[in-house]
């Protein structure tokens, strides 16, 4: 029985003891150090998107989420418009984001497991001149669906708009290279795939489009352009920065290129995601998608239709034996999800997979048969 719950959640999540160590120590406003080791860690996380040179990464104190708000109401102007690509809740979400920062918009919404198609909205585009940007979600965190990035960036790049990215899910685990997938902003944070604590959030931004954005933003704490304004001037952040979680931060980085950069974490996510789907359908467990579409970050199981099933119950169940996955975040199927993501390896798959089966067995259930 582990300490503390071994946590199989989309952030926050398992975090490794450099990360932990790298918060022990105090940093003072305007340590010249700190403003080094900021503008070290910036420039690493442009490099991680391939946009060196023509992009710059701005970090700001919130959740993930406060990201996304601050790249829509900084990026997309007053007589802008947004086109939503909409496959799950994290795509929704942007319409409350537009209606409280007064942004007019459009929705493109499909199934949970589909995705967009790039023909399909380059028909959108051409028939919306008043679209100025688009919002793709790149791994929609709601299923683990892969979103096609690639192929959409370069739709809008072709008819002249602005592709902005949710890329919570995907940054540091999934390849992305700005020079072939044109994007002019990209919103991420540390506590996914990145495997560290939770606090900050950035947008890796094409300056040149950041230079437009000036008093676009709807309010003070989102405006990316002010406080890369700050950062390029004096190597400080506007308003307190997170200093610790920035150490931490540091260190993650620092361990993503020891594990072989995006694409040995890509490797690891998919080992501890094929060990896990495997044995979930040992025990008579159904995917949500179909493998082709899955990312291996975070995975969507179907509850079971075992008449003694209970989500509630299993939840519970799996938390006395010290795991903690996350709720399903579908309306009409009941389901749970389990990530891949964090510092959790084949030990720690192993004990998830017997705590599930022993949870259901408590329930009373042999096994979960298909339907
Ligand atoms: C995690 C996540 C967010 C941000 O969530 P926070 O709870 O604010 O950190 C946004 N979009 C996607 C796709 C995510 O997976």
């Amino acid at each position: 029985m582990p300490q503390t719950p071994l946590l199989f959640t989309p952030g926050p999540l398992m975090t490794s003891e450099r990360v932990k160590t790298a918060m022990l120590r105090d940093w003072g406003p305007r340590d010249p150090d700190f403003a080094a080791l900021e503008a070290s860690i910036r420039a690493r996380l442009v490099d991680l998107a391939g946009g060196t040179g023509s992009h710059v990464a701005v970090p700001m104190s919130g959740s993930g989420n406060l990201a996304v708000e601050a790249m829509v109401g900084s990026f997309v102007p007053r007589e802008g418009k947004l086109l939503i690509l909409i496959n799950g809740v994290y795509g929704r979400r942007a319409i409350a984001m537009c209606d409280y920062a007064g942004r007019a918009y459009a929705t493109f919404e499909m199934p949970f497991d589909t995705a967009p198609d790039p023909i399909e909205i380059d028909t959108r585009l051409a028939a919306d001149p008043g679209i100025s940007h688009v919002l793709l979600v790149d791994c929609e965190t709601t299923t683990g669906i892969l979103n096609p990035l690639h192929a959409i960036a370069g739709v809008v790049a072709a008819r002249g708009r602005g592709l902005l990215v949710d890329s919570m899910c995907g940054f540091g685990a999934l390849p992305i290279d700005v020079r072939t997938s044109p994007v002019d902003a990209l919103a991420a944070s540390p506590t996914k795939c990145l495997e560290s604590v939770p606090g900050l959030c950035f947008v890796i931004v094409r300056e040149s489009a950041l230079r437009k954005c000036q008093g676009n933003a709807p309010a003070v704490n989102l405006d990316l352009y002010d406080q890369w304004r700050s950062l390029e001037q004096d190597g400080c952040w506007r308003f307190t920065a997170p200093t610790h979680v920035v150490a931490a931060l540091g260190a993650a980085l620092d361990e993503l290129e020891v594990e072989g950069g995006i694409a040995g974490r890509m490797r690891r996510y998919a080992r501890t995601s094929r060990s896990i789907i495997d044995g979930f359908r040992a025990m008579g467990f159904e995917t949500v998608l179909d493998s082709e579409r899955q990312a291996p970050m975070i995975v969507s199981f179907r509850a079971p239709c075992a008449r003694r099933f209970d989500l509630d119950r299993f939840h519970a169940g799996l938390l006395r034996e010290g795991v903690l996955i996350s709720p399903g975040k579908l309306d009409d199927v009941p389901s749970f999800r389990v990530a891949c993501m964090g510092q959790v390896g084949e030990a720690e798959v192993r004990y998830l997979l017997a705590a599930v089966q022993q949870t259901i067995t408590a329930m009373g259930i042999e096994r979960c048969a298909k339907r």
